[in-house]
């Protein structure tokens, strides 16, 4: 019983997930909200790194490259605004999908 805490204690205090693309389908269809990128904003152009990316680590659907800059797919982004919540200087922007619609 011992030997078992031991173990748990020594694996990480995280948790690691591998989203796959696409796996519901064609999500972006899902969306009413489109989250976009202000390049002037994002830490990732700014430094010209692959630095911050919080986009990237916290969408769910895996759709958000680590580029610079990143890409978001918008065929499997659903609208969740995940990444602009974590953004944290505001470079994604949530933009009414029907805005785009009109266009
Ligand atoms: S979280 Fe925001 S600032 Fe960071 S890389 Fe993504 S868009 Fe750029
Ligand atoms: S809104 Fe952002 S976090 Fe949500 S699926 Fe689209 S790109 Fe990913």
């Amino acid at each position: 019983m011992s030997n078992f805490k031991f173990k748990q204690r020594k694996r990480p205090i995280s948790s690691v997930s591998y989203p796959v693309i696409g796996e519901a389908g064609n999500t972006g269809s899902w969306r009413i909200h489109r989250p976009v990128l202000n390049e002037k904003k994002c830490t990732a152009v700014k430094k010209n790194d692959l630095v911050c990316l919080l986009c990237w680590l916290y969408c769910p659907e895996a759709c958000i490259s680590k580029t610079v800059p990143p890409k978001i797919d918008y065929t499997y982004c659903k609208g969740c605004l995940v990444c602009v919540s974590n953004c944290p200087t505001g470079a994604l922007t949530a933009i009414e999908e029907s805005t785009f619609k009109e266009e």
